[in-house]
């Protein structure tokens, strides 16, 4: 009997087939948006049997990450589209392997973090300053890395910001490939740090992880944003960056804004991050996309001893059309050239206008809501009242701000947008867009914060 029954139910569930957008939903009403987009979200599904499913995450510290917090919690949210899985596999479908920095230190206390930080301790050899195509964007990022590398510039720390995609990672990884040699370098993301902070304490090793991350000469963190709202860790962070300056390493930061606008970070923390030197990266421009294309191209022929078949009409349109940032940029042209390939003869412009397209969709859609909490916290004002009927400019402004980006950000009509903004009509919000484009142009301030917003609004 129970037999029957079992082999039953396994009929039913081999016709029901996981659809993978559907479970996703479902991770992200049963973790939240916030856990959902930090851990799940890229998660992939590969291969799903009757009894079990493997899923594909891009890095073993991913998985270990979800295995050891939210496996429990998937697998019974899985089992909620199909019951018959009792098991989940994960596999990891892309790991980015650089070189592993060696630490001259033999203590054996600290093997055992040592061995964990290692694994993450990676610097990747590709991305060095040879590689970084220099243009008016992040011209100043570039020296001052360059600079702080070859040990001219006593800033501490240096601290660059700026947007997703646009070189900060690649920029502060140049300076650790160019300082390994003759520095004990230790390059981590922050998001990684706490991940070590959190094991040490689980298992009692906090003084094993102070040792360790203090030993540095050269400390190289990447994305700091990520420390927002975790006190725990901040207060940490605080500490490891005290010793580390006070013994006179380097210390180097990444972020995806400025200092000041770290919200949810101590001011203590913030003021320490802005006393060396606070540089940005900026969006680039049509001159700085076209060499990095150029550049590419070099790189694909000295890959593969033929030259591309791109003309350059193609090649202007790409530098053109690309608007977003330079790792858009990349995968854009990877798929052009892989387009040509295939079709062995060049593309048109209209083959291109395809692609692009496909790029651009496969971005997260932004909403509006998104802009307007984004903006309103930006000046640091309280959303309802940007919203509000009240016309004191330190509201307006950033009330037009706002509706300009909606208008730029995302495909809503005026109409839309205005309705979104307390009922209004959508000629006040065409007003508000030809007043923000007529001020960013001649404001150089205006031009910064817009930039500075759409970039948060994009990272997040
Ligand atoms: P971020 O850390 O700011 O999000 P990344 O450093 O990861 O951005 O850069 C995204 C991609 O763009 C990487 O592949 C990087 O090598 C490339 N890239 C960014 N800026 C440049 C540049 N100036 N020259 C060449 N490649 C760049
Ligand atoms: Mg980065």
């Amino acid at each position: 009997m129970e037999k029957s029954l079992n082999t039953n139910s396994n009929l039913i569930a081999e016709e029901n087939v996981l659809n993978w957008n559907t479970v996703q939903e479902g991770f992200r009403k049963t973790f939240g948006s916030e856990i959902y987009s930090s851990w799940l979200k890229n998660v992939s599904l590969i291969t799903e049997y009757n009894h079990y499913v493997i899923l594909g995450v891009q890095t073993r510290f991913i998985r270990d990450w979800i295995t050891s917090r939210y496996a429990d919690k998937i697998l019974s949210e899985l089992k909620k589209f199909k019951l018959s899985i009792d098991r989940i596999e994960f596999k990891i479908i892309e790991e980015k392997l650089g070189t592993v920095i060696p630490t001259k230190s033999e203590d054996r206390k600290i093997s055992d973090i040592k061995d964990g930080v290692l694994n993450y301790n990676r610097l990747n050899p590709n991305l060095s300053f040879e590689n970084f195509v220099v243009g008016k964007s992040n011209k100043i990022a570039f020296l001052s890395a360059k600079k702080i590398s070859s040990q001219l510039s006593r800033y501490n720390p240096l601290f660059i910001y700026g947007g997703v995609g646009l070189g900060k990672t690649h920029l502060i990884n140049a300076i650790g490939l160019e300082l390994k040699n003759n520095s004990s370098v230790m390059f981590i993301s922050a998001e990684r740090f706490m991940y070590q902070f959190i094991k040490s304490i689980k298992k009692n090793e906090m003084v094993n992880f102070k040792d360790f991350f203090r030993k540095a000469n050269v400390f190289i963190i990447d994305d700091i944003q990520f420390i927002r709202g975790k006190e725990g860790l901040q207060e940490e962070f605080f500490h490891t960056f005290n010793s580390l300056f006070d013994k006179s390493a380097q210390i180097i930061i990444s972020s995806d804004r400025p200092p000041n606008k770290l919200d949810r970070v101590q001011e203590r923390i913030k003021s320490r991050l802005s006393g060396g030197l606070v540089v940005d990266i900026g969006v680039p421009d049509y001159d700085l996309k076209l060499n990095i294309l150029k550049k590419k191209i070099t790189e694909f022929q000295n890959s593969f001893h033929e030259y591309p078949n791109l003309n350059n009409e193609i090649i202007d349109y790409m530098a053109k059309e690309s608007n977003l940032n330079i790792r858009e940029l990349i995968g854009i042209f990877n798929r052009v050239v892989a387009f040509s390939k295939m079709n062995k003869k060049p593309l048109s412009i209209n083959d291109c206008k395809i692609i692009l397209k496909d790029v651009h969709n496969n971005n997260k859609v932004i909403s509006i809501d998104k802009i307007q909490n984004v903006t309103s916290n930006f000046f640091s004002i309280n959303l309802q009242e940007m919203l509000s009927q009240r016309r004191s400019r330190p509201l307006a402004r950033p009330r037009q701000i706002a509706m300009y980006l909606a208008k730029k950000l995302t495909t809503r009509s005026l109409p839309e947008i205005g309705r979104k903004f307390a009922n209004r009509d959508h000629t006040t919000v065409i007003h508000a867009v030809k007043t923000i484009e007529k001020l960013s142009q001649d404001n150089s301030l205006m031009k910064k914060n817009i930039e500075e917003i759409t970039s948060i609004i994009l990272s997040d």
